[in-house]
């Protein structure tokens, strides 16, 4: 093999998830765009809010705008315009130094997994959960160890608790989650919060909580509580991707909540390891960011899209609760083997993803980030697949 033994088995992931995304490209070439129904990318199709656009034609048009190196945290002034519109909704007291600009919400995860744990060293993950941790825990040479959720994907305390040993050192959370939509309550989360620091004295070592939050702004109706409030040795991060649909442009931050124990060394630390791997956040769209604390896409067309396929799904037979968040839905499989289902709805030219990979088996994951008119036009092949198995 001419590449590293460790990074057979990652290529091989990896490469499952381009078959997928090859297969769609496949099958709109034979089929046509609009005759192929593909669910199997959260990649926002709602564009970015006017403003973004004309953020961007000032800054570009501005002589005093910067396109060098900075400090590698990211600029002074974007790190303060997020720390003070972090105050403003947390009212936690966070510094500028505390926040690291990163390249997206992979790139803060990078960053700071990298900066916290020893080669080894346990992340807890409930499941489902986004496929992108195996690979972020690779790279941290951590392990990563999933802990099973309730039917109704919310968290299993129980086994959480049971889980943690002394060699875990992070909890990483992530609501509205990827893959089930699910919000986590706020009692739930403060449940948690308490096993995660009688643990952290039980085994004389600092437990920290991750909460990966790109999908914070996506949630109908319902509040997204406040991970600060959960547990205080907690780093929040997040990204421009789905709030601004700005995905390509890889621009995040992290923010470490200022009563985290030995939060300015973990800062440190992250703000290294994001020098090791990427240098900075892009310029240009640090700036961006910098000037739109706040501003996100029209939520409204994923809540209208959210409903029209909830509807759809309930009638053809499939099992899920309405999600509150992001823009996926997480149905039951009708058969046991989820990746022969999905196979089942390829037949049907509609593309999903087999909810295996998400540490869900049994279920298949659909975003719902495509036009109105795909999941109208997918409503049929759904309700044939379904009644092909039944
Ligand atoms: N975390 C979750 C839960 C995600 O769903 C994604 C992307 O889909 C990421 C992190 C990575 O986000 P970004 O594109 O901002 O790096």
């Amino acid at each position: 093999m001419p590449i590293a033994d460790k990074m057979v088995k990652m290529v091989e992931s990896a490469s499952m998830i381009r078959k997928m995304f090859e297969e769609g490209i496949r099958m709109k070439g034979i089929y046509g765009a609009d005759n192929v129904f593909d669910f199997s990318l959260g990649n926002p199709d709602v564009p970015p809010p006017a403003v973004v656009k004309e953020t961007l034609i000032n800054l570009i048009n501005n002589p005093a705008t910067s396109h060098g190196y900075m400090p590698n945290t990211g600029y002074p002034h974007v790190r303060k315009a997020v720390a003070d519109y972090l105050n403003k909704e947390y009212n936690v007291g966070l510094t500028p130094d505390l926040i690291v600009m990163t390249v997206g919400a992979a790139g803060a995860l990078n960053d700071i997994l990298r900066a916290l744990m020893n080669p080894g060293e346990d992340i807890l993950v409930p499941t489902p959960f986004f496929v992108g941790y195996n690979q972020y825990a690779f790279i941290a040479s951590a392990n990563l160890k999933t802990v099973a959720s309730f039917p109704d994907f919310h968290l299993d305390l129980t086994a959480i608790e049971k889980a943690i040993t002394a060699n875990t050192r992070v909890m990483l959370i992530n609501s509205p989650n990827n893959p089930t939509g699910v919000v986590y309550h706020k009692e739930e989360l403060m449940k948690l919060g308490k096993i995660l620091d009688a643990a952290s004295q039980k085994f004389g070592k600092r437990i920290y909580m991750i909460s990966d939050e790109p999908y914070r702004k996506i949630a109908y109706g319902v509040d997204v509580p406040c991970m600060f409030d959960v547990y205080p040795h907690t780093i929040v991060l997040t990204s421009y991707s789905k709030e601004l649909s700005l995905a390509g442009e890889r621009i995040g931050y992290l923010a470490i909540h200022p009563k985290a124990e030995d939060a300015a060394i973990i800062a440190g630390a992250a703000g290294v390891t994001n020098t090791m791997m990427y240098v900075n956040a892009p310029a240009l769209f640090q700036q961006v960011v910098g000037a739109l604390q706040g501003v996100t896409v029209d939520i409204g067309i994923y809540k209208r899209r959210r409903d029209i396929f909830c509807e759809g799904l309930h009638a053809a037979g499939y099992e899920f609760d309405v999600p509150e968040g992001a823009f996926y839905l997480f149905p039951k499989s009708p058969i046991a083997d989820d990746f022969k289902f999905v196979k089942i709805l390829q037949e049907n030219k509609i593309l999903a993803v087999p909810g295996t990979g998400f540490g869900g088996p049994g279920h298949f994951r659909l975003s719902y980030a495509v036009p109105d008119k795909t999941i109208a036009g997918s409503l049929d092949g759904f309700k044939k697949a379904f009644d092909s198995v039944k």
